[in-house]
């Protein structure tokens, strides 16, 4: 199909045909659909986030926010233990991600990742045209640190990875991370936590003694946000400030009232973070339980997901029929992972419908040769 964009090719930058956009779950609108294609955390926000985003539409949105959204700046920085100087917040953390692409690895050379990672550097990559080197996972879908011991000094740009990885769940101990560390000192490593509340090991505690080190975390999974938009970076104050120049060459504002009022009482109300990850994690165990019975084969998960295969059944095919019965499910189809689901932890619930319908796809009777026949005929329409 011959894209708008190639209409009045003279119109457009030429650098904007080379983008290759991110494509996100779907968000459809069906009745009662049990979604668990997103990560997106099951249980709504915590009250008192819905209590501030009130009262701050109450009062002065007809002013610009802070532009350096000090009050939410040292709420992450006081949980983390932080100083305020090492913390940078943005859109969603996305566009943190964005923005530290921008700021640490354009130096002419590849930027180090998983070959099965958060597809997002990629895209990056491509838009600021940094050249992407992937280092393949081992067979067991883990990272191989030794792997990133290619050209040390000066010649990559950079490492980039997910902890837990995206979309297998699998976690990399800490240890590791420290030896990609000392494989590049004077390179950025960028690891990006997102889904880290749900039984990783963090890496905030190794800011203090190294320079090079930026955590990336996101509101959007643990902190039941994914709508209101708001993610951060923490690392020692040079590479915060520098986040700050790219940021404020770009948006002054990237964080409104109402998204700062929300993050801030999210970061306050502790209790009900830790409810609700706890939460996650539990119906995780029993969900892995439950597969494994359907005989799938499950990946060690630290996530809000499960990355799974079945032996007997084509990952597409189980995706579509899922989606028939108003389930929803992630189906990548690229490259070693095609024969995988990532599948969210939804409630114990969704969890338990997820299961049932899979049973039921498992014991369908088998199609009688008359409905064969009909299958395999070619359908009407164009060809
Ligand atoms: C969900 C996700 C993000 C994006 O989070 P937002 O804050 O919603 O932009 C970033 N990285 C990974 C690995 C994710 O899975």
């Amino acid at each position: 199909m011959q894209a708008n964009s190639d209409l009045f090719p003279s119109l457009i930058s030429p650098v904007v045909t080379r983008l290759v956009p991110y494509v996100p779950g779907e968000q459809p609108r069906i009745d009662k659909l049990v979604k668990l294609n997103t990560n997106e955390n099951p249980y709504p926000p915590s009250a008192r986030v819905i209590a501030a985003i009130g009262a701050a539409a109450q009062q002065g949105l007809q002013l610009y926010p802070d532009p350096e959204s000090i009050v939410l700046r040292q709420a992450i920085a006081a949980r983390h233990g932080l100083a305020v100087e090492q913390v940078f917040v943005g859109n969603g953390s996305d566009e943190v991600l964005a923005q530290a692409f921008f700021a640490f690895f354009q130096h002419g050379c590849p930027l180090l990742m998983p070959d099965i990672s958060y597809s997002f550097y990629q895209v990056f990559c491509r838009l600021y045209d940094i050249p992407a080197e992937t280092v393949p996972l081992t067979d067991e879908m883990e990272l191989d640190v030794a792997a990133y011991a290619r050209g040390a000094g000066d010649s990559v740009a950079g490492v980039v990875i997910a902890n837990p990885n995206a979309p297998t769940g699998i976690g990399l101990p800490l240890q590791e991370v420290k030896q990609l560390l000392l494989l590049h000192p004077n390179r950025v490593v960028l690891v990006d936590e997102a889904y880290v509340d749900f039984g990783g090991h963090s890496a905030l505690a190794l800011i203090a003694h190294n320079p090079n080190l930026l955590v990336v975390h996101t509101f959007s999974k643990s902190r039941s946000l994914a709508g209101l938009r708001v993610g951060f970076a923490c690392g020692q104050a040079h590479l915060i400030e520098a986040l700050g120049r790219v940021k404020n060459s770009f948006n002054s504002f990237p964080l409104d009232r109402l998204a700062s009022a929300g993050a801030v009482a999210a970061i306050e109300d502790h209790a009900y973070f830790e409810q609700t990850r706890h939460a996650v994690m539990s119906a995780r165990e029993g969900l892995v339980l439950a597969l494994e019975d359907l005989g799938f084969k499950v990946l060690p998960s630290q996530a809000n997901f499960v990355f799974v295969r079945h032996p007997d059944h084509d990952a597409a095919g189980l995706a579509a029929s899922l989606r028939q019965r108003a389930v929803l499910v992630r189906h990548f189809k690229l490259p070693r992972i095609e024969q995988y689901l990532r599948i969210s932890v939804g409630t114990p619930a969704q969890c338990t419908r997820l299961v049932r319908e899979l049973d039921d796809i498992f014991h369908l009777p088998p199609p009688s040769p008359k409905e064969r026949e009909r299958h395999t005929r070619a359908p009407p329409g164009p060809p």
